[in-house]
């Protein structure tokens, strides 16, 4: 488990917000992977921090179903793991992602192995949410200046910055501090709080498709009940898609998508036989508690954020999925909450530690990135959604494209989300403009193949 160490990547400024542990603490608002990853953070530097989380200690009560799946780790969260000093905690933990399978509707089985680096920072990996909590949290217990209070719910921030929160007993309390980092998920009160502040715009919506969580667990003699070599595990069908991913104790957490219609139309045990006889008969051999399970797993809805602004004055930051939830489809949401992290201590270090200017710039660079997020991911889904093999052929076509091209010329999207730190906007804009390059290419290749035949032809049979 962790220790005391500290990251090295980063020179810790000198600026203004370097005070000690007996300074006014900074007060997180949720104690999920991007609160816990920003106490961290604010350690780094010397500030004190309370975390408020309103549930239960994982390490005491499991999460239902629903909040822990698996997630696919890549290049953003590993620089804040490292930045941290935790990615050696977590690093046993991690199970690089080689391929995927695509479970085609008639049965067929289309295998794809992952075009990657053999750096170890090129890769994705997977890793339990759960898991990262309770690794984030003993990392966070092991620092002296960082006080984790469970069972604390935030009820609203005044305008001095004040918080209100009711504690374990359910009194309410109020709490000054030096300023608020809300990082209380989705369904956020900080962003509910700052909207009242300072007028920002603020777009909450739902996706169509929410999701049931499914487990399978290993077989009695600890082995992948699915075909190990590929860890993602893919279902597209015309109104739903089931996605699994392994996880290193060899366990996979499945995540059923689909629309709150269809989730109602399988109610009955004979209506949820059916729909999965009729949609995955041979998940039914693999996963024999599906229909406890089924009834059992909540249909979670997916929110999806946009905010104009992200913070109020040198007093308020939102941050993580507070600030930018996006649909699961890219697998970037802890990834660019993690990021999020890494980048408000840079601006920080870039204003001397002055909290005002890191936080405009925060908003200013992180909305329109993370906005770029957002609709990748959702034109991800619908590509996911055809259930067309062309998004995967592309993939293929365009990592051998990247292996004979230089960087600068050509870079496959996914590369450059998953591998670098390269802003989501500007991947989304380099991204464009190669796949306009690309048919532009591949129209002239057609219409030049075209031509060759026509002579071709006219040689052969003159008028
Ligand atoms: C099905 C699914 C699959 C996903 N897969 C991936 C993936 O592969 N890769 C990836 O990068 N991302 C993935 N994501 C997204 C990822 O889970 C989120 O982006 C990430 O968890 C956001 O972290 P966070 O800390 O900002 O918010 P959260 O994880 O939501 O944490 C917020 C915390 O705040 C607490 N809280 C809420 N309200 C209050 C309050 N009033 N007072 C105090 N505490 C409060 C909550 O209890 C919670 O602990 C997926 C999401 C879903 C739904």
């Amino acid at each position: 488990m962790a220790t005391a160490r500290k990251g090295s990547v980063l020179p810790i400024a000198n600026g203004n917000d370097m005070k000690n542990s007996n300074d006014e603490p900074v007060l997180i608002i949720g104690g999920g992977i991007c609160g816990l990853l920003a106490a961290l953070m604010f350690e780094r530097r010397g500030m004190r921090s309370i975390v408020y989380e309103s549930r239960e200690d994982p390490r005491i009560k499991p999460w239902q179903a629903g909040s822990a799946f698996t997630l696919g780790i890549s290049y953003r969260s590993w620089v804040a793991f490292e930045r941290y000093g935790i990615l050696e905690d977590i690093r046993p933990h991690l199970l690089p992602f080689v391929g995927r399978a695509v479970h085609l509707p008639d049965g067929t089985i289309r295998r794809f192995h992952v075009p990657c680096s053999d750096q170890t920072k090129k890769l994705l990996f997977f890793l339990a949410r759960e898991l990262l909590v309770k690794l984030l949290l003993a990392a966070c217990e092991s620092r002296k200046i960082i006080d984790i209070r469970f069972n604390c719910k935030l009820v609203r921030i005044a305008q001095s910055g004040e918080i209100t929160y009711t504690d374990a007993k359910g009194q309410t309390r109020s709490q000054m501090g030096r300023f608020v980092v809300g990082a209380d998920g989705a369904h956020s009160k900080v962003r509910e709080s700052m909207q009242f502040l300072n007028f920002c715009t603020i777009r909450k919506a739902y996706h169509e498709y929410g999701y049931k969580q499914i487990n399978v667990t290993p077989t009695a003699s600890g082995e992948c009940k699915f075909d190990p070599s590929t860890m993602l595990h893919m279902y597209p069908r015309s109104d739903c898609l089931f996605m699994f991913l392994q996880n290193k104790d060899q366990s996979s957490c499945g995540c059923c998508f689909t629309t709150h219609a269809t989730f109602e139309s399988a109610k009955t045990d004979e209506e949820i036989i059916e729909f999965w006889k009729t949609r995955w008969p041979d998940l039914m051999t693999i996963i024999p508690d599906f229909l406890k399970q089924w009834k059992e797993a909540p249909v979670t809805p997916i929110a999806q954020i946009q905010c104009s602004q992200y913070h109020f004055k040198d007093k308020i930051i939102i941050l993580g999925d507070a600030a930018h939830a996006v649909v699961p489809f890219f697998g970037q949401g802890a990834n660019a909450a993690a990021e999020d992290v890494c980048v408000l201590e840079e601006f920080l270090d870039q204003f001397n530690g002055n909290v005002q200017m890191a936080f405009e710039k925060m908003s200013e660079t992180r909305v329109s990135s993370n906005q770029a997020l957002q609709d990748m991911s959702n034109s991800n889904f619908d590509a996911m959604k055809k259930m067309s093999m062309w998004p995967i052929i592309k993939l293929i076509l365009e990592a051998k494209l990247a292996k004979v091209t230089p960087t600068w010329l050509f870079e496959p999207l996914p590369t450059i989300v998953l591998y670098s730190r390269t802003p989501y906007d500007v991947a989304e804009k380099r991204a464009k403009t190669q796949d306009r390059v690309l048919s532009a290419l591949f129209t002239g290749l057609g219409i030049a193949c075209l031509a060759a035949l026509f002579k071709a032809v006219c040689a052969r049979f003159p008028a």
